[in-house]
């Protein structure tokens, strides 16, 4: 039997049950790693004998009667969250050798709930792309289609739960980099509300819109994810304290009483006609499963790309300041003065479009431009905000696309910024309203390449977005399709 294209929770029923060890799971999943990894590209690090060490530890918990939910399961997290056992690089030249003093919160949930830690998995640099082409050290492939972009920035953590090279994943979202390369990858992928999850040890790209969350194989093992990782962290004083139900029970209703909303502003111009095609193929399939349809309006939406590509690059700009040569990591030692090395420190350890992003954050917050650009731009952002208050008054849920098009190949758009900012139009205002938002895959394009369908509900409403996440998900027959690796 190969165990590593198991969902977690059928593994788990396996340990329960004494029919598989946490070390025949472990040596599934290395081996599967060994075989795929060369096409899939998705880990910078792999600690084959911490993972080890950590399942027969797993294992001797489990006989004591002390496993905790995840006991035994082997999962890989983005290179983005802090930990002392492996480097934390995120995919970036300037933190090639770091290795943090201290482990990421949702590292030590995921540890006491007793997984096991394999690796750390490619990205864009400092999270900022959508194809993870932006990694200073490998571009992860998409395993349904190797030489297609994986998404980005959690690509690695998409492609390695597709390709079976982990159980599940966490990434981070701070404008779509969870859902899209869920999406493009065919996992399911969830951005908890923020202040969700704790963003302890999440390297900051920008902090008023990161969160942390999972990438899983079905809606189930998203659930089982989110009740390891969510709840208050004193150490985020952005992590809300509010209890954290169990997210499995979320998953036993279906969906009479429940009313989805459709906004209309997402099915517009420059939608792909399959995304569309498959989108509303599964929106009737949430109706048959009893949902009432209403069509919403969320009329700022032409303005959240501007929006937050003013926001997201001016917390960067300050957010990156500390990797200076100095503090953290690389350090360019040819030259002769102390500015002279924090400019080539900088321009040598960052890639272009960290630079980019840099250039724009610093000069949107100069004074002078701060309150035509920064100030303005949040001003919009709570017009976003209200659009969505509005529309969550009128439906407890809202279906759209993720992303305009399915993948496209590795190079077709790295040239052309623009493009990809644009791309990212239906995913970033859930970043900007602080709101929860999930991919479930929903279908395939001709090409087989596939389709995720996103929902997004109102702040802390996690639970009805995996409810309907599941009804689809059943009736939709993509859950258990694999790709045809190696
Ligand atoms: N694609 C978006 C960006 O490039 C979102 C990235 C993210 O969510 N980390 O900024």
């Amino acid at each position: 039997m190969e165990y590593f294209s198991l969902t977690v929770q059928q593994a788990l029923r396996m340990l329960e049950a004494g029919e598989v060890s946490s070390v025949a799971l472990t040596e599934s999943v290395l081996a599967r790693i060994e075989a795929v990894e060369p096409t899939v590209q998705a880990y910078l690090a792999l600690d084959r004998e911490g993972a080890l060490r950590q399942a027969e530890q797993a294992d001797i918990a489990r006989k004591n009667g002390q496993a905790g939910p995840l006991c035994g399961i082997p999962v890989a997290i983005k290179d983005v969250l802090c930990t002392t056992t492996m480097p934390t690089t995120c995919g970036s030249r300037m933190l090639e050798h770091f290795v943090a003093p201290y482990d990421a919160t949702v590292v030590t949930r995921l540890a006491r709930a007793g997984s096991v830690l394999l690796g750390k998995l490619a990205m864009d640099e400092f999270a900022m792309g959508s194809t993870s082409e932006n990694c200073a050290f490998k571009v992860p492939h998409n395993p349904w289609k190797p030489g297609y972009v994986a998404g980005g920035s959690s690509g690695g953590s998409a492609a390695a739960v597709a390709a079976d090279q982990c159980f599940a994943s966490l990434g981070s979202d701070t404008g779509g980099s969870i859902r899209q390369p869920a999406s493009l990858c065919g996992t399911v992928g969830m951005k908890p509300t923020y202040g969700r999850v704790s963003r302890y040890g999440l390297v900051a790209f920008a902090s008023s819109l990161d969160q942390v969350g999972p990438l899983t194989k079905d809606v189930r093992d998203c659930a089982l994810m989110m009740n390891a990782i969510c709840g208050h962290d004193p150490l985020d004083s952005t992590s809300i304290d509010q209890p954290v139900p169990d997210y499995c029970h979320a998953l036993q209703d279906g969906l009479k009483g429940i009313t989805i909303g459709i906004p209309r502003e997402y099915f517009g111009q420059g939608l792909d006609p399959e995304v569309e095609q498959a989108v509303r193929r599964g929106i009737a399939m949430l109706e048959e499963a009893g949902a009432h349809l209403v069509e919403v309006t969320l009329p700022h939406t032409d303005y959240c790309v501007a929006v937050y590509y003013l926001i997201a690059p001016a917390e960067a700009s300050s957010n990156l300041a500390r990797f200076d040569g100095v503090r953290y990591g690389f350090r360019d030692r040819s030259a002769d003065s102390l500015i002279e090395m924090y400019n080539k420190t900088r321009s040598h350890g960052f890639g272009d479009e960290v630079k980019r992003r840099i250039l724009i954050g610093t000069y949107a917050l100069s004074s002078g431009y701060y309150d035509a650009f920064y100030k303005k731009a949040s001003q919009v952002r709570s017009l976003i905000k209200e659009d969505f208050a509005k529309a969550f008054a009128a439906c407890d849920l809202m279906v759209s696309p993720v992303t305009p098009t399915p993948a496209w190949k590795i190079g077709d758009k790295a040239d052309d910024p623009l493009a990809l900012y644009l791309s990212d139009i239906l995913t970033l205002s859930a970043n900007l309203a602080g709101i929860p938002g999930m991919s479930v895959p929903c279908g395939f394009s001709r090409d087989g390449l596939p389709i995720g369908m996103q929902l997004q509900a109102a702040h802390f409403n996690e639970a009805v977005l995996l409810r309907a996440a599941h009804n689809l998900e059943q009736r939709a027959g993509v859950v258990g399709k694999k790709p045809a690796l190696a």
